[in-house]
Order: structure tokens, then C-alpha cells, then sequence
């Protein structure tokens, strides 16, 4: 190597090859030269990998260990190796989602079709026509034909395509009540996720909040009578992450859309993008509250839909026009990856075409595919689990009252639940199971097809030592803690 450095030369001459412990520390230069940090530089980048040899040599140096009996190089190797093993970890990495919630916010929510992400490939890695019109080469909108594709799935005269749905409420708070009022329910006061509260983005966007009725009964009246000279916009918000049981009320929207003079604009946060799927027969879908009277209706792109993250707001044309004209628009309008995405989306979706389903059609559309899944994993492993009832929910604030059936294996490890749930997340790809009465489990609703064989193969390494993996074919039970037989009944 010509870049090897004198002093190393030197210690060649003057060390047995298998070195011994050491006082002097290689220089950093000389430590990233070596084959081992190759693939964190690839993972990480050379400049990361250069802090982490930096801060593992200033720690040693600074340790007593170090101090009286120095370190070997296979010990320095060690180190060096599980710093930059943690900030791999850091990375976005794919995952094994075995929770059993199909749009999970911390999971990266839907999980896009593969097909579809591979149809917008060339539309994204070269140039396209995102604001030029081809018709007449002058700059064009960004909307493509996402617009009528929604109108036709929604039934909206016109739509618009922001950041995420938060977006949407805010520019549509900023829009049309800045400086005025807004009527919501206070059964609707919710915060969804971390640190997104209604009225503080009510507030944010400069507009009054007026609350009616109770936590659990509002009435269309109760909207009604507060109307005032000042009053801009009723908001309807839908209790994404929780359900209100028991005695409550709320309003008929076209009760309240009837009464509602002409410019007081009626908007609905959806929420969850409910559209043709037909396994929630008891939500309400974008297209029923246009049509019950809503003047705007927002949701987000990538629950129920299944799309890229963004917020799509449809209703009156009039109206989304002035939002497209608000000049904060530019800040939350989508890049080109999800315009296009969301576009093929809603092409394959108004066509019926399977690339068009989010997670959870695709999933409660098959439930025997879970049950199948259930039964490869437990002949591929046998031994290992026993399979119980279990449930899936869709997730990611949506649909919070309705609990599915899905199978779920429960692992026969004789490790505490805790220790067994991080040594899953703790394996080259992660998988996230969920503990039950102190046991672990995978839930098979949320398993996609192509996480099976990696998820075996891992399961396999997991349950064997690292020092078994050269030769040994036969490892005793003992130390084998995931093929413990199942119990005799
Ligand atoms: C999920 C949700 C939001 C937030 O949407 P994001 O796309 O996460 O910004 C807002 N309102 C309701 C009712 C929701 O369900």
C-alpha cells in the first residue's frame, strides 16, 4: 500500500505478527487505510468513519485500562468497529414490520407497491415535464392529471397536493380564516401525533377558535347558533386515534351544510383518505362528505390511499384556487417523486389494478395470505413458535375502533420477553414484534411476501451463537433458545 505510513513499516520489523498490546495508538490516517473500515466507509462515509476512529482513540487515551496495559490491535479493531456499528444503526434502514399495524407513523407508514415504484423511475432519474406544458412549451401547473383522477375517485371538482396533511389543515386554516373565526367541536379538539394539536395550529394560522357542544354531543344547532358577522369556516376533524363510545352525538354534516350560509366555507380533515377500500363500511369516505355538503375535505396521501406522504385537499374549484394562489403554497408543495407517484397511484387505483391498493386493502382483501404466512414460517422453523389468535389494525390514525383477526406467532424462547424483543431489533434487518403477557409476538398481518426468507434466515442466525456459524451443524438445545419444542398439551 503506497500510503502506508513509516512507522507501521517499522513495526513490522520490530513486532511478532500477532501483535501485541500496544501504547503507542496507530495514527487516524493509518487506521482508515485498513480493510476492515472499507465497509463502514461505504455505509457511512469517510468523513463519519474519520470521527469515529478520532473519538475511539481520544476515549482510549483518556481510559486507565489504556494507560496501564495499552490495547491490541484486534481489541482497537473492536472498538473502531462497534462505533461506526452504532451509527449504521442511525441510518434509514429497512425493517421487518411485525406489529400488526398496517400504516404505522414510526414504521414509515404504507409501505408503496414495488411496481409502482418502479414505474416512476425514469420520470424521476431524468428530466420531466413537472411545470411545463407540452401542449404549448409555456410553464405549465404541477398537477398533471391528478386533479380529474380525484375528481373522478372523489368526486371533488378540483384538488391540491401538499406536504402532508397537516399542511393541508394549515394552509387551509391561513387561507380562509386567518383573522376571523372557526367553529370546531369540542369533541374534535384532538391532537394527532407528536405535538400536532388542532387548536394550536388554529391559533398558529391566526384564526379565532370557537368551540361548541361537549366532549361527546354536538348537535348541527350547536354550530348553528354560534355562527357570527366574524365566522369564516366550520371544521369537522375526524377522531383519528381514538373512538368516543357510549352516549355521544354528532352532527349530520348535510344537516349543518344546508344551514350554513353561502360564505361560511364547511371543511372536513378526513384524515385517513378513504376512498372506493371497502372494508370500512363504517367510516366515512372523501367522496360522502363532498357529497353530503362539504366544501373541502383534506387527508393524507399515504394512509388508506396508500400513496407517497403529502396532504391532498379537494372540494370547490373556487376555493382551491385561492388556496394554490396563497403565497405560503410554495412551501408546502411536493416535489416531483410524489407527484408522480401519487398520479400512477390513482391511475392503477380508478383502473381496479392491484398496484393500486394501499396496505391495508391489500391486506384485509386476503386474510388466508396471513394464515399462510403463519404456516411457512412454522415449517420452515419448526419448533419455534406457536400460533395464536391475534388482531391487526390499520393504524397510523385511522379507523381507530375497528380490530381485525390475524394470525400472530408467539416465539417459544426461553429468553425474557424484553431481551427477546430487542435481540429481533438488534438483527441485520430489525423486526419490531410486540410483546403479549410477557411473551413475544409476530403478528402476521403486517409481514409483506418479501420479508418472509430474510425473516427465516434471520430468525435461524438469532437463535444460534456466533461462534456456532464455521462448521457446526448440530448445536445443543441448550443454546439453541428458539427451537425449544412446544409444550405437550
Ligand atoms: C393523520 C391525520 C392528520 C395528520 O396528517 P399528516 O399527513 O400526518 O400530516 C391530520 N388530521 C387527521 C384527522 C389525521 O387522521
Amino acid at each position: 500500500m503506497p500510503n502506508q505510513s513509516h512507522a507501521s513499516a517499522t513495526d513490522e520489523q520490530h513486532h511478532q505478527p500477532s501483535a501485541q498490546p500496544n501504547h503507542r495508538l496507530p495514527q487516524v490516517e493509518q487506521l482508515l487505510q485498513q480493510a476492515f473500515l472499507a465497509p463502514h466507509i461505504a455505509d457511512l462515509s469517510r468523513p463519519l468513519v474519520t470521527q469515529a476512529v478520532r473519538e475511539t482513540l481520544s476515549e482510549l487515551r483518556q481510559s486507565e485500562a489504556f494507560r496501564q496495559h495499552g490495547v491490541d490491535p484486534a481489541r482497537l479493531e473492536a472498538l473502531i468497529g462497534k462505533r461506526c456499528q452504532r451509527l449504521v444503526r442511525q441510518r434509514q434502514t429497512r425493517l421487518i414490520n411485525a406489529t400488526g399495524t398496517l400504516v404505522h407513523t414510526n414504521l414509515g407508514r404504507s409501505p408503496l407497491n414495488a411496481e409502482l415504484w418502479d414505474e416512476v423511475r425514469e420520470l424521476n432519474t431524468g428530466y420531466n415535464n413537472l411545470e411545463l406544458d407540452l401542449a404549448t412549451g409555456k410553464r405549465g401547473g404541477r398537477k398533471g392529471l391528478i386533479a380529474p383522477l380525484l375528481a373522478s375517485l372523489t368526486q371533488a371538482e378540483d384538488s391540491l397536493v401538499v406536504n402532508n396533511n397537516a399542511a393541508s389543515l394549515f394552509l387551509l386554516l391561513q387561507e380562509i380564516a386567518k383573522g376571523r373565526e372557526v367553529i370546531v367541536s369540542r369533541g374534535e379538539q384532538i391532537q394527532i401525533g407528536g405535538g400536532f394539536r388542532i387548536p394550536d395550529i388554529l391559533a398558529l394560522s391566526g384564526a379565532t377558535l370557537v368551540e361548541v357542544g361537549t366532549t361527546n354531543i354536538t348537535t348541527a344547532k350547536d354550530y348553528l347558533d354560534a355562527i357570527t358577522d366574524q365566522t369564516a369556516l366550520v371544521l369537522m376533524v375526524h377522531r383519528s386515534n381514538f373512538a368516543i363510545r357510549g352516549f355521544t352525538e354528532s352532527p349530520d354534516i348535510g344537516e349543518v351544510a344546508r344551514a350554513l350560509p353561502d360564505h361560511i366555507v364547511l371543511a372536513v380533515d378526513q384524515g385517513s383518505g378513504l376512498t372506493t377500500e371497502g372494508f370500512a363500511p363504517d367510516e366515512t369516505s372523501v367522496r360522502q362528505y363532498l357529497k353530503a355538503g362539504a366544501d373541502l375535505v383534506c387527508y393524507s396521501g399515504d394512509k388508506l390511499l396508500g400513496g407517497p406522504q403529502c396532504g391532498i385537499i379537494g372540494g370547490r374549484a373556487d376555493l382551491i384556487k385561492r388556496l394554490e394562489k396563497h403565497p405560503m403554497m410554495r412551501t408546502f408543495r411536493p416535489s416531483r417523486i410524489v407527484y408522480s407517484l401519487l398520479e400512477r397511484l390513482l391511475i392503477h387505483k380508478l383502473n381496479k389494478s392491484p398496484t393500486g391498493e394501499g396496505i391495508a386493502q391489500r391486506t384485509l382483501s386476503d386474510p388466508a395470505a396471513m394464515q399462510e404466512k403463519a404456516e411457512r414460517l412454522m415449517a420452515a422453523l419448526p419448533g419455534c413458535f406457536a400460533q395464536v389468535p391475534a388482531q391487526l389494525v390499520v393504524g397510523g390514525g385511522t379507523l381507530p375502533d375497528e380490530f381485525y383477526p390475524a394470525p400472530a406467532l408467539v416465539c417459544l424462547d426461553p429468553r425474557p420477553a424484553q431481551q427477546l424483543l430487542d435481540a429481533l431489533r438488534e438483527l441485520p434487518v430489525p423486526v419490531i414484534a410486540t410483546v403479549r403477557q410477557q411473551q413475544v409476538l409476530l403478528n402476521m398481518a403486517s409481514l409483506l411476501e418479501e420479508d418472509m426468507s430474510v425473516l427465516v434466515s434471520q430468525l435461524n442466525m438469532l437463535s444460534k451463537p456466533a461462534e456456532c456459524s464455521e462448521n457446526t451443524t448440530e448445536i445443543p438445545r441448550t443454546s439453541h433458545p428458539l427451537s425449544i419444542p412446544r409444550e405437550a398439551p
